[in-house]
């Protein structure tokens, strides 16, 4: 097991000043056990422990990172960009040139409001869809992962599951105005609204979901869930926070060919900066003050360094329209290749591939549909199997919930690195 005496100590002392030892649970390796990954430094791919060994990174900080760690056009001449000033309070015309870049590539987003995480996004476009409808009740869905606003932890995905309010800070309140459906099943969504309809202020998911493994949308789920709130008057919000710009510019919404009312981005588009953003059909964002009378504001929203960097971003996608279908080309050379070796070792797990997404788990039959699913996967086999990858000098995220993440900045010898480390880790 990886346990350096220096990153033990780096650990211990974490431990003794920062609460659990992180800023973010899943970091501490709670759910693989073992001593917490401590990173000393990062360029390109690769991440850098404290004695200087150096991993190929498969979390890519849980997503930001699509460029991977140190793209030059993310890291020069920032100076330039900081020489401005880094946070104004004004409203100013790089953040209206990018809040209408945005709604170029997605046209549901009429208004929108620039945040900084993505917890914030969806803790505001819920607030807003209640405002609209003048309703409380948020639909929501087992393994999806919205942030850590109270509503959003009940049954999280990620490595956030928070089974009830009791105990976890969430008020008791909370829970009578949300309900937690499954993923792909209406059924389990009709349970939850029968009666309820008229209370029902909006439908909270994941299109595509990455936080629970990956997980895609069965035929006719997305647009059930469109069906049932336009049949309820209730508000259909599409969390994109991972997929917006991972799965291409126009997002999870163009490819599942439903349209929400709503739209979370986070992540990605900051180019590893935080910066987030919600918005929606121009009637529904007028519930916001100053027009209407639901509030969220924010010191650092649309501060212009990070709108600075969301613009880069985008410049770089659209400068670079190959980048797509080089982390694909990844993708499948690392999902190919790790089919092979289950192949060869009878092992009965599927693999699945979304561009520069990648992921398995282990449990035997087809992908993931839904939280059950993911939760009946081997938590100690992906727990050997964690360790023994980062012996081998590779970064998994350390939580089976999680997915493994490709950037521009792997190479094809970091795949094949990678897929000899997976054999031997299986065996
Ligand atoms: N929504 C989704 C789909 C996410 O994956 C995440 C973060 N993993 C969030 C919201 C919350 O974003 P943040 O961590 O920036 O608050």
């Amino acid at each position: 097991m990886t346990a350096p005496s220096d990153a033990l100590s780096t650990a211990l002392r974490a431990a003794a000043v920062l609460a659990g030892g992180c800023d973010s649970p899943v970091r501490s390796g709670w759910s693989v056990g073992g001593a917490p990954f401590v990173q000393s430094d990062a360029r390109g791919a690769y991440a850098f422990d404290e004695r200087g060994e150096r991993y190929i990174d498969y979390v890519m900080a849980y997503g930001p990172l699509l460029f991977g760690h140190t793209h030059p056009a993310l890291t020069s001449n920032l100076d330039e960009l900081a020489s401005h000033g880094l946070v104004w309070g004004s409203t100013h015309p790089q953040e209206v040139r990018l809040g209408e870049r945005i709604r170029a590539y997605l046209p549901t987003m009429e208004r929108m409001r620039f945040v900084t995480t993505g917890t914030e996004a969806v803790m505001s476009a819920v607030r807003v869809a209640r405002a609209f409808t003048r309703r409380n009740l948020i639909l929501k869905f087992a393994g999806n992962y919205h942030g850590h606003f109270d509503l959003a932890l009940l049954d999280a995905g990620a490595s956030a599951h928070t089974r009830d309010a009791v105990g976890s800070g969430i008020p008791d309140g909370v829970m009578r105005d949300v309900a937690v459906a499954r993923y792909n099943d209406l059924a389990s969504v009709d349970a939850l609204l029968r009666g309820r309809e008229d209370d029902l202020a909006a439908i909270l998911v994941e299109p595509i979901v990455g936080n629970m493994g990956y997980v895609t949308p069965v035929d006719g789920f997305l647009q059930g869930l469109r069906e049932r709130a336009t049949r309820c008057g209730a508000v259909l919000i599409f969390d994109e926070v991972i997929t917006w710009l991972r799965l291409g510019l126009d997002g999870a919404q163009a490819r599942v060919d439903v349209l929400p009312d709503m739209t979370t981005l986070g992540k990605v588009m900051g180019g590893g900066f935080p910066i987030a953003c919600f918005g929606g059909r121009e009637e529904v964002m007028a519930a916001l003050a100053p027009a209407g009378s639901a509030f969220t504001g924010g010191t650092h929203g649309g501060n212009p360094f990070s709108v600075g960097m969301a613009h880069r971003v985008l410049d770089l996608l659209e400068t670079h329209p190959e980048y797509y279908p080089q982390m694909d080309a990844l993708g499948k050379r690392l999902t190919n290749g790790i089919r092979a070796i289950f192949a060869r070792r009878d092992l009965p797990y599927a693999v699945v591939q979304h561009e520069s997404i990648v992921d398995f788990k282990f449990r035997p039959g087809s992908p993931n549909r839904n939280y059950d699913d993911a939760r009946a996967a081997d938590k100690a086999a992906y727990a050997r199997y964690y360790h023994a990858m980062r012996d081998r000098k590779i970064l998994l995220p350390p939580s089976q919930n999680e997915v493994m993440f490709v950037s521009t900045a792997h190479t094809p010898a970091d795949i094949d690195q990678t897929l000899a480390a997976i054999d031997e880790s299986l065996a």
